[in-house]
């Protein structure tokens, strides 16, 4: 069954097809779908945005098709505890691109590592053929580190430390193993095997 990912993200719409692919989804991207609207993410929590996204890519494709297709969508991000949870929901948005990670290290500036505990979060929200929905969460906990370090993965994982390691120089597949979205995706995948798919 073909399944809409409600995200602009190549990376992103890949690594759910491979994961979604053996609980017999096609996934294909909202683009491919024909949706290419802006959805606002101006919900409070991480499961907000996700729902908002889902909800308006399935009414979207509700409209087109006489057989409604199931959809997810997740919204992710960074929880400073130091920073009283910021930059949370608005971690695509806290400061320019490419100031990001420079703006979360300049606040924690002399701060000591005990208290530079954080985490990345991540909801996926799935609506199903009938509009039924689930939403999971995934979160890892770890620090910033004092620099960046590495030269894999995007946005925040260079100054995130999961261990002794940074989530920049990890593989894809050692990040997978604990990230946020590794978690909420084999949790949504376990919860769809148990629902009988036509
Ligand atoms: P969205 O979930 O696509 O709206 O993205 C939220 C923002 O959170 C991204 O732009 C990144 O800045 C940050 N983010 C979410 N997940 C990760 C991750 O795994 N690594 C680094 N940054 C992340």
């Amino acid at each position: 069954m073909r399944l809409i990912i409600a995200s602009g993200n190549k990376g992103k719409v890949e690594e759910y097809g491979r994961m979604l692919l053996p609980v017999g989804f096609e996934a294909v991207s909202m683009s491919r779908a024909g949706f290419n609207a802006e959805i606002s993410e101006d919900g409070a929590t991480f499961e907000e945005n996700a729902r908002l996204k889902a909800r308006a890519v399935y009414e979207y494709a509700k409209k087109l098709g006489a057989r409604t297709v199931p959809v997810i969508a997740d919204d992710s991000g960074l929880e400073v505890d130091y920073l009283g949870g910021e930059p949370g929901v608005r971690s695509a948005r806290f400061a320019p691109v490419g100031q990001r990670r420079a703006r979360v290290l300049e606040k924690l500036r002399g701060v000591p590592k005990e208290k530079r505990t954080a985490r990345f979060v991540c909801c996926i929200c799935y609506i199903g053929e009938k509009g039924d929905e689930i939403v999971v969460r995934g979160e890892c906990e770890g620090y910033i580190g004092f620099e960046n370090r590495g030269e894999n993965g995007f946005g925040y994982d260079s100054i995130f430390m999961a261990g002794n390691k940074s989530f920049a120089e990890m593989s894809g597949a050692e990040k997978n193993e604990i990230s946020h979205r590794g978690k909420a995706l084999r949790e949504l995948v376990g919860t769809l095997k148990g629902i009988k798919i036509d």
